[in-house]
This record gives C-alpha cells, sequence and structure tokens, in this order.
C-alpha cells in the first residue's frame, strides 16, 4: 500500500502496532485468563494485521478487582492533581499526533486527513476541556434554617464500567475515560471488536501517565466480554455507545445490579434544506452543498450521519442537481492519501450490511441518483471494503429512510412548507442529531426547537466541540457526552446535613 504514508508493517511507517496485544490490566499488557487471540482485520486492504487477546467474564473479574484496588487511592487525588495528569495525557498524544492518527485510519479505514485534522486532535482537545472544567465544578450549601446547613459534595461512583464502538475508536473512548476520570472514577473499557488496537497503542503511549489500574481495557466479543463488563456486580455504572438494540441489552443486564446507564445509540438524522437556502449563489449556498454531501464524512459511519435529506419542494430539482454535483467530488481512495475523503468502511459485515441496504432501497423502488456499489480500488486495496457514496430518491417511509444504515448512504425526499418539513423531521424513532439550512433566523429559531432531537446544528454540521452537550432524544439514548454537565453522570451527590445549634434538637 504505497502512499505519503507507508502502512503500518511496512519499513517508514509512522505508526508501528506490536503483532499480539493482550489486555491492559493493572498498568501493563496481561495474556488473556484463557490464552486465546483473535485477528484484528484492516479494512483498506482486508487482511489482518495483529491479534488481540479474546476476553471472557475471568479477564472483566480481574479488571475490575484491580481498578478497585487503584480507586482507594485515585478517589482522594484532587481535582487539580487529575487536571495536571489529563493535561499530560493530551500533551503527549497531540505530541504522537501523526503516529496516532496513521494507526487508526489503519484499523478503522477512515481518511488520515479526517484523523489527522479531527478525530485526534479532538481527543487531545477533550481530555484538556476535562483537565479544566472539572476544577470549575462546584457543590452547593443549602442554608435549612439559622444553624442548620446541607453541604452537596460531588462524589466518584467507583469503579465504572464502559463499552464502545469502532466508527472513532480514539474519540469514543476519550468521550468516555475524560469525564469519568476527570470524576475520580476508576475505569474497565471494552473496544469494539473490530477497532481495539489503536487504543492498545495509545495505552502502550500514555499508560505511564496513570497510577495503575486506574484504567483497564480488556478486549474482545460483545456476549463474551462485554456481557460480563456489563452485568458485573462491582460496578457501579455502565456507558455504552453502540446500537440501539445492544442498548436495550445494556440496560437489562444493568438493571440486575440497579446500576445508572447512559445510553449513546443509533440515529436517521434529518438534514433540511429551506427555500431560502438557494436565494442567492454565494459562499453560503457553498457552505450549504457541502453540508448535503456531509452523508459521506467518516463513510456515513457516524451515529450522527445527515442520512435523510428534505429538500423543499421549490429548489429540489435545482439543490439537489447543485448537491449531487458536490457529491461528485467527493474523492475516494486509499485511506492513507492525504487527498482520500472517502476511505474503507470499518468492517466486512459493515460493507455486507450497507450493500444489502443498497439492494432494498432498490427493491422497494427508490431511486439510485449516484453510486449504489461496491468500488474496487485495485492492486493491494482490492480486497479493502469500499463503497460509492451513494444518493437515493424516495419516501420518508421507505425502510432507507427510517432504518440505520451506517453507511455512506443518503436518502432524499421533497417537503412542502414548514410544518410539513417538522413532520417529516420527526416521523423516525430516532433523535441524535439533525440539521436545519436556512437564511431567516426566525426559522432556524422555531425548527430547531420543533426538532425532536439532541443535537440540531443550525446552518453547519458535524461539528463536535467539547464543550457542548450531545446525547440521544427517544430511542437514540440516555444522558449526554461532553460539556460540564457530563461530570454529573459520573458522580453521585454526598450530602451532609448539619447542625450548629447547641440545642435542643
Ligand atoms: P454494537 O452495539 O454492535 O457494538 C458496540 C459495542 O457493544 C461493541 O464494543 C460490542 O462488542 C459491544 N456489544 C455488543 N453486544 C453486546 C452485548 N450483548 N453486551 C455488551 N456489549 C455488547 O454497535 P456497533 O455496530 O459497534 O456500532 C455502531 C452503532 O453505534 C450505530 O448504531 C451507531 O449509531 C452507534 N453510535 C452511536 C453514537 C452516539 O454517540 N450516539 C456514536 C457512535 C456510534
Amino acid at each position: 500500500v504505497s502512499s505519503i504514508y507507508a502502512a503500518p508493517g511496512d519499513k517508514g511507517s509512522v505508526a508501528q502496532y506490536r503483532s499480539r496485544y493482550g489486555h491492559y490490566i493493572g498498568g501493563e499488557f496481561v495474556e488473556p485468563i484463557k490464552g486465546e487471540y483473535f485477528e484484528d482485520i484492516t479494512p483498506v486492504t482486508g487482511k489482518p494485521f495483529c491479534e488481540v487477546g479474546r476476553g471472557t467474564a475471568e479477564d472483566i473479574n480481574r479488571a475490575v478487582e484491580t481498578a478497585w484496588k487503584a480507586f482507594a487511592s485515585w478517589r482522594h487525588t484532587s481535582p487539580a492533581e487529575r487536571g495536571v495528569i489529563l493535561n499530560k495525557i493530551a500533551d503527549r498524544i497531540e505530541q504522537n499526533l501523526e503516529m496516532i492518527a496513521v494507526a487508526e485510519t489503519w484499523e478503522n479505514g477512515k481518511p488520515v486527513r479526517e484523523t489527522l485534522a479531527a478525530d485526534i486532535p479532538l481527543a487531545v482537545d477533550h481530555f484538556r476541556y476535562f483537565a479544566g472544567v472539572l476544577r470549575a465544578q462546584e457543590g452547593g450549601i443549602s442554608q435549612i434554617d439559622e444553624n442548620t446547613v446541607a453541604y452537596h459534595f460531588n462524589e466518584p461512583l467507583g469503579v465504572v464500567g464502559q463499552i464502545i464502538p469502532w466508527n472513532f475508536p480514539i474519540l469514543m473512548a476519550t468521550w468516555k475515560l475524560a469525564p469519568a476520570l476527570a470524576a475520580g472514577n476508576c475505569v474497565v473499557l471494552k473496544p469494539a471488536e473490530q477497532t481495539p488496537a489503536s487504543i492498545l497503542l495509545l495505552f502502550d503511549l500514555i499508560g505511564d501517565l496513570l497510577p495503575p489500574g486506574v484504567v483497564n481495557i480488556v478486549n474482545g466479543f460483545g456476549i463474551e466480554a462485554g456481557a460480563p463488563l456489563a452485568s458485573h456486580k462491582r460496578i457501579r455504572k455502565i456507558a455504552f455507545t453502540g446500537e440501539t438494540t445492544t442498548g436495550r441489552l445494556i440496560m437489562q443486564y444493568a438493571s440486575q445490579n440497579l446500576i445508572p446507564v447512559t445510553l449513546e445509540l443509533g440515529g436517521k438524522s434529518p438534514n433540511i434544506f429551506f427555500e431560502d437556502v438557494a436565494a442567492a449563489q454565494d459562499s453560503y449556498y457553498e457552505k450549504a452543498k457541502e453540508g448535503f454531501a456531509m452523508f459521506a464524512l467518516n463513510q456515513g459511519e457516524v451515529c450522527t450521519c445527515p442520512s435523510r435529506a428534505l429538500i423543499q419542494r421549490s429548489i429540489y430539482d435545482s439543490f439537489l442537481a447543485d448537491g449531487l454535483d458536490r457529491v461528485s467530488r467527493i474523492k475516494q481512495g486509499n485511506p492513507l492519501d492525504p487527498e482520500t475523503m472517502i476511505g474503507a468502511q470499518a468492517s466486512n459485515d459493515q460493507l455486507e450490511k450497507i450493500l444489502s441496504y443498497i439492494q432494498i432501497g432498490k427493491e422497494e423502488g427508490a431511486k439510485v441518483l449516484t453510486g449504489g456499489e461496491r468500488v474496487d480500488l485495485g492492486g493491494d486495496l482490492t480486497d479493502g471494503y469500499y463503497v460509492a457514496p451513494t444518493v437515493f430518491e424516495g419516501q420518508n417511509s421507505m425502510r432507507i429512510f427510517q432504518e440505520e444504515i451506517f453507511g455512506p448512504v443518503l436518502s432524499v425526499t421533497s417537503f412542502d412548507g414548514y410544518d410539513d418539513a417538522i413532520t417529516t423531521a420527526n416521523d423516525t424513532l430516532y433523535g441524535l442529531g439533525a440539521g436545519l439550512w436556512s437564511r431567516s433566523a426566525d426559522i432556524c429559531y422555531r425548527a430547531g426547537r420543533a426538532i425532536e432531537a439532541g443535537r440540531v446544528w443550525t446552518n453547519t454540521y458535524h461539528q463536535y466541540p467539547a464543550h457542548a452537550a450531545f446525547g440521544g432524544y427517544k430511542q437514540s439514548g440516555i444522558g449526554r457526552e461532553n460539556h460540564l454537565q457530563m461530570l454529573a453522570h459520573y458522580q453521585q451527590t454526598k450530602n451532609l446535613l448539619v447542625s450548629y445549634a447547641e440545642g435542643p434538637m
């Protein structure tokens, strides 16, 4: 695989994986207790590149016990001390940004221009945000009567479990780890079985900055390692990102131990273009066309992928034609090439799922406007998992408008006026993200409030700053990530109710 960046494993690559990783427990890599490993495959070429320990309930037990031992002292660290550590983690990641970006591209298939410019810098910023904001958190005091005071303290939960997906391996790990550590917890994290190695490579790099056992990573599959973690009697919370169907199971496991759950789940986000978008062929119009093409970002493997475009009927034909022109300029290719805008789907399963949805779309009568097939990039990349950006035209009742495809597949339909736009946008089980495009502040405000989604981007899309709360309405999840309010999801309130009166009571 030749490019500016050599493939990990090849001579001259800035990123080198170990050939085999165990679990990361107690500050070191350890063999899985049952001694089994599974292959990690790069979607760039469809070939295995390393082996990773296949975790079971025994490994989860070991990690949870180790984390509790570490919690005995970690819980007593001051906010300032934890802030210093999180900042050091951010600095170390930043110093090795290129190396980590190439490693993550190799494991996930996303373009290196994204990992260099977005995934890894956002991870750095996320650690820095929580390093700072944790010191801005305050408790509270209620004056009960003249001599009685209720103090409210924020205390960590203890050992928390975290389970993440494969679409943004390092960033999803960071979204979970930074607030949990800032809040004073210890962690057992299970990465997705498709993308554990980039997180393990990261801990090879930053592990020494944390006391042993504060973060532990057990690899493996959902049923074998994820379920024992989410149902473990000694964890105090489970945070999960993944599919809505898996989210339901996680809640069931957690209900056995009555622990809190935060869930970041699927989406079918509407991207709404009102007619005044096309009032002038200016730079705003260019931005709106770019917003239309955003469905292909990260190969569409984003929970907030704007996978439904709703275009007002009066501009439908012209805006769609311009939008398709913008899509035709998305450059697909070797993910390690910095010119590439769309790379490989993360796994063969995901590739097959997307292709089956493209078939479903065709069978239910949607019209393929562009794409609609697998792409063979030839040479070493011929077995990689590449899908052409695909645009369908159809109706919101179709399965391709209602079910999450998690690929570079856009379903487009029209609407007649404001009410129709909102009704169509909200006609979904999901409520994670939405996009709004209009030059009218009035439409933007009213529509922004009327759409049932946790994040409504207005005249922009796919921005993920650490200080904006992110999470789902409806079946897209419970709780929020990012933002100061995230700390509360990893804490419990201790109330000391104290009388300073001499007596009698
Ligand atoms: P998934 O639910 O199959 O897997 C996610 C994680 O859960 C993996 O680590 C997996 O091993 C684990 N898992 C699977 N079954 C489990 C079980 N029974 N018990 C415990 N753990 C189990 O999801 P995926 O296919 O890896 O990820 C794609 C999904 O993630 C999409 O639906 C996407 O929308 C969602 N997602 C949501 C957000 C968000 O913030 N809302 C972000 C990224 C991805």
